[in-house]
């Protein structure tokens, strides 16, 4: 294959897009591969569909050496298999909703968990059926809240999602196996840095969970991990509860004057001007139980409101706080709301009023580090005031327990490996034991060994192939412009004629057509009034691994040749020019 960049459909950009903020996006739409079409929605133009077809490619490839064979659903879908499994109202604003001319309600697939089930169920019903695995590559549609970096969160992306379908639960957790070694081959050729990280398994059920995070500092998820081998999205990180502790030596809790202490740290300097500890150490933001209100949308759009307590000197993780009251919304709580309710005293809301068997009736929550008998300083429900002693079981309960305290670099581990420390990546691929939940709602059963029907258990398993572009693109580039992995870059060589001698054009012709032979694909810059300058900088600019260069060097008869990694040039003999390239392609 040679694509003449005299007639190839690319424009290179000189100026980043304004709207870009990532490396990855200004490179993809400078260096020609994407254009924007509207927010989150992009165009892939000749450069940009030979790398995804790449990645496309090798994740088909690594598919079906397990085994698991490709089908295409449409994307256009209707709405009663998602309303049986609940979907259509959990999806809420995500979900992009049209109506055909009869006025049916449709949707575009956000994920085909639903589609998948029914045709196993329309086609299959015995256990001699099974195990099945099926996986298509294709595009998926979700309303993004925030739609960013060009391709890395899209609001049209391509998928390849497949589900393992068994009939127990040995047999899910070798599907489940298949595709993690798949997954890790995938992520291997793809040449990304990156972890395998526990994941949340959130309102789906199922069991084992973990995600593939590229690492990069662009990431929108942070994961930590351990020298002992602990490795977790920050959202799946399980805080264990505290053990109980004596109260018996705390004396009674006791109201105390705080005036104008709003805050934390003003509520800590008060305590310590004011009210001394009796054995003699200094208050700290760790001794103070903080309530923090928010407000739950749910998907039918009712609001509830819930109060989080935590320790005083952490923060709520906005991400954590959200994995776990998916599928609901997290919303600010508002000025509105504390009006309608007026027993929360903004500032010094504490325990007294909230939880279920209290006057609120606001749904109360415990960060698990808050230990029964241990004792706390906290508001008293009056502006100006707190109490002191204030015991978990003893003065005051909770309706539970939430993990949504922020988890800093230092704490220790879940699983006692040390201390954790935190880093940023890119959710590239997810997989995941759904177990029986979709089996259940869409009555997937087939016929076992002693004749009796049982249910289907599942696996779901999904890479994000446009998102691999731009998260190789965000992992593989430096101030020229892209350096793409071998395996995906748009061509194999970068063959550049510079110079007015038709000689040089003639030559080029020649290697790019004898390249093309052996089966190498080239890019071949033979503009002829294009300055050199300019044909390298887009050489740089595009990022192919091998550029190789015909000009000045052809009358002592060598082209040089390039490693746009390293930047290492060598002259190779025009003889010898061909294996060379073939050789450094294939090696
Ligand atoms: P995220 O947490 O990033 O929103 P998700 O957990 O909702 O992703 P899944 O439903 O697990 O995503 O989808 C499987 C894979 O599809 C993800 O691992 C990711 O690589 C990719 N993906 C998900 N959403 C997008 C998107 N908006 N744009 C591009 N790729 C996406
Ligand atoms: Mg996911």
């Amino acid at each position: 294959m040679i694509l003449r960049m005299s007639s190839m459909f690319l424009r290179t950009l000189r100026e980043d897009p304004a709207d870009a903020e990532v490396p990855s996006h200004k490179l993809l739409v400078r260096a020609g591969y994407i254009r924007r079409t509207a927010p989150g929605i992009y165009t892939w133009l000749p450069l940009g569909l030979r790398v995804l077809r790449n990645v496309e490619r090798i994740v088909r490839e690594e598919m079906d050496a397990i085994g698991a064979q490709e089908l295409v659903f449409p994307a256009l879908l209707p709405r009663e298999p998602y309303e049986a499994t609940g979907r259509w109202t959990e999806y809420g604003p995500n979900i992009f909703r049209l109506k055909d001319r009869k006025g049916a309600d449709m949707l575009l697939g956000p994920t085909h968990e639903e589609m998948f089930t029914l045709v196993v169920k329309e086609l299959y019903s015995s256990y001699k059926d099974l195990p099945l695995s099926i996986y298509q590559i294709q595009n998926k549609y979700r309303d993004e809240a925030r739609p960013r970096a060009g391709v890395l969160r899209g609001r049209e992306f391509v998928m390849k999602d497949s589900y393992s379908f068994d009939i127990d639960d040995d047999g899910l957790a070798v599907s489940y196996e298949l595709h993690r070694k798949a997954y890790i081959n995938i992520f291997d050729r793809l040449g990304f840095d990156y972890v395998i990280v526990k994941a949340m398994s959130g309102a789906m059920g199922g069991s084992r969970s973990e995600e593939f995070l590229a690492i990069a500092e662009n990431g929108e998820d942070t994961f930590v991990r351990s020298p002992g081998g602990y490795a977790a999205n920050v959202e799946a990180v399980v805080v264990p509860q505290a053990e109980a502790v004596d109260a018996s030596a705390v004396p009674a809790a006791e109201v105390v004057d705080t005036p104008d202490t709003p805050t934390i740290d003003t509520l800590v300097d008060a305590m310590n001007a004011k009210h001394a500890r009796s054995d003699g150490r200094a208050w700290t933001a760790s001794d103070t139980l903080k309530n923090v209100l928010v407000m739950l949308v749910h998907p039918d759009g009712s609001r509830e409101p819930l109060a989080i307590g935590v320790p005083g000197d952490r923060a709520i993780d906005e991400k954590r706080l959200g994995a776990q009251l998916e599928p609901a919304e997290v919303a600010a709580f508002e000025e509105s709301d504390f009006e309608k309710h007026p027993s929360l005293a903004k500032g010094y809301i504490g325990p007294g009023v909230l939880g279920a068997e209290n006057s609120s009736g606001i749904r109360y929550l415990l960060d698990p580090r808050i230990a029964e008998g241990s004792a706390w300083v906290t508001g008293a429900d009056k502006p100006g005031f707190h109490v002191m002693d204030l015991v978990h079981g003893r003065d005051f309960t909770a309706d539970g327990t939430i993990q949504a305290a922020e988890v800093r670099d230092g704490d220790p581990a879940p699983d006692g490996s040390g201390p954790l420390e935190s880093a940023r990546g890119i959710e590239m691929g997810h997989i995941f034991q759904l177990g029986r939940k979709y089996a259940e709602a869409l009555d997937l059963k087939v016929l076992d060994q002693n004749g009796k029907l049982v249910t289907v258990t599942m696996g779901s398993y999904g890479v994000g192939v446009t998102r691999a572009v731009a998260a190789i693109a965000e992992g593989n580039h430096d101030e020229l412009g892209l350096v793409w992995p071998r395996e995906i870059a748009p061509a194999d060589v970068h063959l550049v004629a510079t110079g007015k001698d038709s000689e040089v054009f003639t030559k080029a012709a020649e290697i790019a057509a004898e390249l093309e032979s052996r089966g190498l694909s080239v890019m071949y810059d033979d503009r002829e009034k294009v300055s050199p300058g300019v044909k390298f900088k887009d050489a740089e600019l595009i990022g192919v691994p091998t550029i190789a260069v015909v000009g000045k060097g052809l009358v002592d008869g060598t082209i040089e040749v390039k490693d746009r990694r390293t930047g290492e040039r060598a002259d190779i003999p025009v003889a010898e020019v061909v294996d060379h390239l073939v050789a450094t392609v294939r090696s």
